[in-house]
């Protein structure tokens, strides 16, 4: 059992609303803590981003996935959230901040065509997310 759970900081700029692959970010904190067996919790520190996993493969899934998330939060007139972006707030709570993934052998359980995603939905901004590795 490792004693010293790790932390690690990353940064994303996010000039647009999209979804930023971060898996192989993931995959260096875990490489770094040295954790053999284990759990990552990849966190983001934002109200108007979240952090989910879905396709790696297909880029239209994640296209689909903003479309269907614009159709499901679309702006409304009685918002009354003084920024204007509740939209954003509405989209980044459904999605959530976190994510929590397996460690095996030192490496991260994903499926094959799963990745890790940061989701700006607030653009453009610098963005900053956190890996802690535990084992
Ligand atoms: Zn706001």
């Amino acid at each position: 059992m490792n004693l010293k759970p790790m932390i690690y900081e990353y940064r994303v700029s996010a000039p647009r609303k999209d979804f930023y692959n971060i898996t192989s970010e993931v995959r260096e904190a875990v490489a770094k803590s040295g954790v053999q067996d284990g759990i990552a919790v990849v966190y983001c520190p934002h109200t108007t981003a979240g952090i989910t996993i879905n396709e790696n493969a297909d880029s239209n899934v994640v296209r689909d996935l903003l479309l269907g998330l614009d159709k499901a939060f679309p702006d409304r007139p009685e918002f009354r959230h003084e920024e204007g972006n509740s939209t954003a707030h509405l989209k980044a709570s459904a999605i959530g901040s976190s994510a929590t993934v397996i460690v095996n052998k030192g490496k991260l359980v994903l499926g094959t065509w799963q990745g890790i995603f940061f989701c700006e939905f607030d653009p453009p901004r610098e963005r900053t997310f956190f890996v802690k590795v535990v084992g």
